[in-house]
């Protein structure tokens, strides 16, 4: 029951249950590998969000 999911900013999977990095934006949870990655998210979330 692995809550799969994908660190928008490296590609990484990530256990959205377990990571202790996590953001929201516009209503849709994520979960980074890393601290640098939720930073990065944190800067400029539309960077991440708007493409696949
Ligand atoms: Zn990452």
């Amino acid at each position: 029951m692995a809550n799969a999911t994908k660190d928008p900013v490296c590609g990484m999977d990530v256990n959205s249950g377990q990571s202790h990095y996590k953001a929201e934006h516009k209503g849709k949870h994520y979960a980074f590998c890393c601290q640098q990655c939720l930073t990065k998210f944190n800067q400029n979330p539309s960077q991440y969000t708007s493409k696949h």
